[in-house]
């Protein structure tokens, strides 16, 4: 669907995904004039598909594409692309549990032109691939890395939205986290360097004590740290698991020296592509710290599970998921 001043959006078209031309002063390829979004259908338990979460990516989109200069996609023709491609693809939604149908919306700016304002034109489209959990089949707990020379998200900047030019902090810390035996790299807060904000591409929970009387705790949405969707499932499902939900700040010491004294008892990170994703250890060049016993706990468990009934639609008492009508 394209985007210009006097139209503005029109021509919806759906059409087979594959190559397709670009004219090299796209101004999106020069200074980044990109946003997108990351949500999922699931086949339902009762043989439907359903797309989770859709509203809430939309008006998230919407928020990315404002600050970014850019002219917003209406929640409802945002919510009807992604049906028309759901319902396109219907066959392709896998039935194995650990597969589901990943959609990326982009939003692009279109115009041939190297002046450095917002452009004139712009493309939004919607493309699906079938993938399998972030993490693969097996869940287990992963390695992160500290490292404190690199930020993600500066005050007052674009962190709290899905802004392209975002996921550009992550290529040397990721080689970085790689190089030292980790899997994803933990960001910290870009002022004092001491604030835990987000592992990798998903927000970060932590757990205090065990049993009931466990609190779970997040970093709370200062301007930094992107507003996840799995993010806001978590403390929804969190209280109605009975824990108490918190959000306030945890410093890499807190963090570090609660896991070794056991009074933080669980780590865990949440997103769309990997769900409910356990840390097992810290790493740093001060060294090594296990989270628990290194395996993920019980609190993480139970709202990986949760989650997964929501889903796919096993439990159906929060409006999450949009069923999308068969093809014919
Ligand atoms: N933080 C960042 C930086 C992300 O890119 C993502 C993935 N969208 C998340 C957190 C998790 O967000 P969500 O739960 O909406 O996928």
């Amino acid at each position: 669907m394209h985007w210009s001043p006097g139209r503005k959006w029109h021509d919806a078209q759906l059409s087979r995904l594959g190559p397709r031309p670009m004219h090299p002063g796209t101004v999106a390829l020069h200074y980044g004039q990109v946003v997108f979004e990351g949500l999922k259908a699931y086949r339902l338990a009762d043989g439907r598909v359903g797309v989770f979460r859709v509203d809430a990516h939309a008006q998230r989109f919407c928020r990315s594409a404002e600050r970014i200069g850019m002219p917003p996609v209406p929640t409802e023709l945002f919510c009807a692309a992604v049906r028309r491609l759901v319902r396109a693809d219907e066959r392709r939604v896998p039935d194995d549990e650990r597969l589901s149908l990943y959609l990326r919306p982009l939003l692009f700016a279109r115009d041939e032109s190297l002046a450095l304002r917002p452009a004139d034109e712009y493309e939004f489209l919607v493309m699906a691939f079938v993938t399998e959990d972030f993490f693969g089949t097996v869940r287990r707990a992963v390695t992160v890395w500290i490292d404190e020379q690199y930020s993600r998200a500066a005050p007052r900047g674009t962190g709290a939205v899905k802004y392209a030019g975002n996921y550009a902090a992550a290529y040397q810390a990721d080689r970085a986290a790689a190089e030292n035996g980790c899997d994803q790299v933990v960001w910290l807060d870009a002022v004092e360097r001491r604030w835990v904000e987000e592992l990798g591409a998903m927000n970060i929970f932590f757990v205090r004590g065990t049993g009931s009387r466990a609190r779970i705790v997040t970093p709370p949405l200062t301007g930094t740290i992107l507003p996840g969707i799995t993010r806001d499932c978590v403390l929804t499902l969190g209280t109605r698991l009975g824990y108490v939900v918190e959000e306030a700040p945890v410093s890499v010491e807190e963090w570090t020296s609660c896991c070794r004294s056991g009074e933080i008892t669980e780590t865990f990170a949440t997103g769309t592509a990997a769900g409910v994703c356990p840390v097992g250890e810290i790493r740093s060049s001060r060294g090594a710290v296990t989270v628990g016993d290194g395996q993920g706990g019980p609190v993480a468990a139970a709202l990986a599970e949760q989650l997964r009934r929501y889903q796919r639609g096993l439990a159906d008492d929060l409006p999450w998921v949009s069923v999308v009508p068969r093809s014919l």
